[in-house]
């Protein structure tokens, strides 16, 4: 005999209007503690912002944007850098993580832009991910914050927080981007990543999550898991906009160098 599957009733229809609105509550309230999150590397234009991204790979944007001020006053464009020897690039980048490799990735992604895009940035993923040093994080970044194409750029904090908040189960960046897309609508993805940042810099720590300072916390089941019923402490209202500690980029888009 033929099992059927279980007909959906009046409580699964419960069920998804409520994660409805607590998704619904989680990004009224993201919006509400971040309302001007953007990325914290400061950059003005998109060859700009791809070089500081390759940058930030393992190391801390702070630490980017020490070095980039004087990169990218002697080399403003892909021919400019390629004017450098790769000894001459790692001693302007050499007290960052990972400089040489960093400086040969930039070098061979200048050659490609020079030779297959005429100096320019290109506009889509694909072809930001076939220059050396560019994965689909770096992609992302690049598509939503100097193109403004909606993208989600899944680094170790979106990562974290979306598991922790619920809102993705997946054990792979690619998976986590996916399903944080089918959570926010479409013209929110680049803000939904900054929120995710910020949060997991702010308050969601890798070790220590501050759950009792959180607001989300009532959204949250890894939140009420760790701190149960327990009243939300005075920090529980982050001051809006405020910059998360030790980044000391600026805070616009590529008018004040973002
Ligand atoms: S309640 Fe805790 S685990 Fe949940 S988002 Fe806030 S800090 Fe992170």
């Amino acid at each position: 005999m033929l099992a059927t599957a279980p007909e959906a009733g009046p409580e699964d229809g419960d069920a998804a209007a409520a994660e409805a609105g607590r998704i619904a509550r989680i990004r009224a309230t993201l919006a509400r503690m971040y309302p001007q999150a953007t990325t914290a590397l400061n950059w003005s234009t998109p060859f700009e912002l791809l070089v500081a991204t390759i940058l930030s790979a393992q190391t801390t944007d702070a630490a980017v944007n020490q070095v980039t001020p004087a990169l990218f006053a002697r080399c403003p464009t892909p021919e400019a850098m390629l004017e450098l020897s790769e000894d001459e690039l790692g001693a302007m980048i050499r007290t960052i993580g990972l400089w040489r490799n960093k400086a040969r990735n930039l070098l061979a992604a200048c050659r490609i832009l020079v030779e297959r895009h005429g100096g320019q940035v290109p506009r889509t993923r694909e072809e930001l991910m076939q220059l050396p040093g560019v994965g689909r994080k770096t992609a992302n970044v690049v598509l939503s914050n100097a193109f403004g194409i909606p993208a989600i750029a899944v680094d170790t904090h979106v990562f974290r927080v979306a598991r922790r908040l619920g809102l993705a189960t997946g054990t792979t960046p690619e998976r986590v981007e996916q399903e944080l897309m089918e959570k926010f609508p479409e013209a929110e993805w680049s803000r939904a990543h900054h929120w995710l940042i910020w949060h997991g810099r702010r308050i969601c720590h890798a070790r220590n999550p501050r759950c009792q300072a959180c607001a989300l916390r009532p959204d949250c089941p890894e939140g009420r898991a760790r701190a149960g019923g327990a009243s939300l402490e005075a920090a529980a209202e982050v001051e809006p906009g405020r910059r998360p500690a030790g980044e000391a980029g600026g805070a616009g888009r590529r008018s004040s160098r973002e």
